[in-house]
């Protein structure tokens, strides 16, 4: 007999072409105004033209976002907002605009409203980071997820087709880790479960015609239930890994993600049997890891840690603090075991057939 506890976030959702001309009426209907308008450096005519779409609701624009939310950025954005006497933020980018207006969210109480065009996902879960002396920490707190969340698939086509491909998987990797799991929680596997067929459906037809507005919005959609499911479900040995490589040894977010993902399912895969076999089935391959691997190399992705400039010497280091790190997962986690695991993810051969 199946029983649960669930407890939802937050979600407020506006999914559709055209639908980044909207936020100035959904905005009002939210009744914010004065937005800080965040955007990476090399974004800023996004940031400049989402300002003047607000018009009068815009405060200002604070266009220096940068991946991981260094604790300097997070502090001079914090001190623009409180001189132009901003009531919210509006950011537009990917995960690392969005972990800008989440950890403001946390900081100072600002409301935020993301204008997600990556795959990330950050704008459906509640986990917000900083990073200070070279290391990250993050936290979850419901209040950080975006008062409102504008999907324009539109915003992704300039979404070069490699950059599409990792984020993509990374978007993947959010679903896979809460179906491939020896307890999976029944809404959040559901969600999951429909993410990863959108993506596999999608993300191929994205990577060969990054014009195509329909695989774009299917892609999109996948990305942002397979990040709710992330944001209502759980994480385990996949996140470890990624974080320890991304936070200690910089390597690129979404190319990690898609480096390890075949590994790290296939780790699981006969402690988490059951979820796994779903994983595949929603993939529509025999074996999930060696599904997603491929599903990589068809894509374009990385899938090696070796061109993510990992050093091999770094592989031991990495091992030592995953093993000593505290997580649910369904597998042991040992020293020989996730070396191995390692040593395939670095070498980029396929994950053990499962
Ligand atoms: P990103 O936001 O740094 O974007 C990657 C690159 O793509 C950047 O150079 C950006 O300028 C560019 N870009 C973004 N959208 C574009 C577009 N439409 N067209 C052309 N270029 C575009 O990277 P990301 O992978 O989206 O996010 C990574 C960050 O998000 C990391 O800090 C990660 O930890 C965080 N993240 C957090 C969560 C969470 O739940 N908190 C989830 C996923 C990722």
């Amino acid at each position: 007999m199946t029983e649960f506890a669930f407890k939802a976030l937050p979600w407020n959702i506006v999914f559709g072409v055209g639908a980044f001309e909207r936020l100035p009426r959904e905005m009002d209907a939210l009744g914010l105004d004065r937005a800080l308008v965040l955007c990476t450096p090399g974004h800023r005519a996004d940031g400049r033209s989402t300002a003047e779409l607000l018009s009068g609701r815009a405060a200002g624009l604070f266009a220096s976002a940068r991946m991981h939310v260094p604790a300097a950025t997070l502090a001079e954005a914090s001190r623009l907002a409180r001189d132009l006497r901003a009531k919210c933020t509006v950011s537009i980018g990917g995960g690392s605009t969005t972990g800008l207006g989440k950890a403001l969210a946390a900081r100072d109480g600002l409301d935020n409203i993301a204008i997600p065009t990556t795959y990330s996902g950050s704008e459906m879960t509640d986990i917000w980071a900083v990073t200070e002396s070279g290391r990250k920490v993050t936290a979850r707190d419901p209040r950080v997820v975006p008062n409102l969340t504008v999907y324009d698939p539109r915003l992704t086509v300039s979404l070069p087709a490699s950059m599409s491909a990792a984020s993509g998987l990374n978007a993947l990797a959010q679903a896979v880790v809460n179906v491939a799991t020896d307890k999976p929680s029944p809404i959040p596997s559901a969600l999951a479960a429909e993410g990863i067929r959108a993506l596999a459906h999608s993300l191929p037809r994205v990577v060969a015609e990054p014009q195509n507005l329909e695989a774009r919005a299917e892609a999109l959609f996948g990305a942002c239930i397979a990040a709710c499911a992330l944001g209502v479900g759980s994480t385990g040995l996949h996140h470890r890994l990624c974080h320890i490589l991304g936070g200690t040894f910089k390597t690129p977010h979404a190319e990690t993600h898609a480096a390890l993902l075949p590994h790290s399912v296939a780790y699981n895969a006969a402690a988490a049997a059951a979820g796994t076999q779903k994983v595949a089935d929603a993939l529509g391959v025999v074996d999930a890891p060696l599904g997603i691997y491929e599903l990589a190399k068809r894509l374009g992705a990385p899938t090696d840690l070796r061109q993510l400039g990992v050093d091999e010497s770094d592989l031991d280091k990495v091992t030592e603090m995953t093993t000593q790190a505290s997580f649910h997962n369904p597998e042991q986690v040992t020293v020989d075991r996730i070396r191995a695991l390692l040593q395939n993810a670095f070498e980029g051969s396929p994950p053990p057939r499962v």
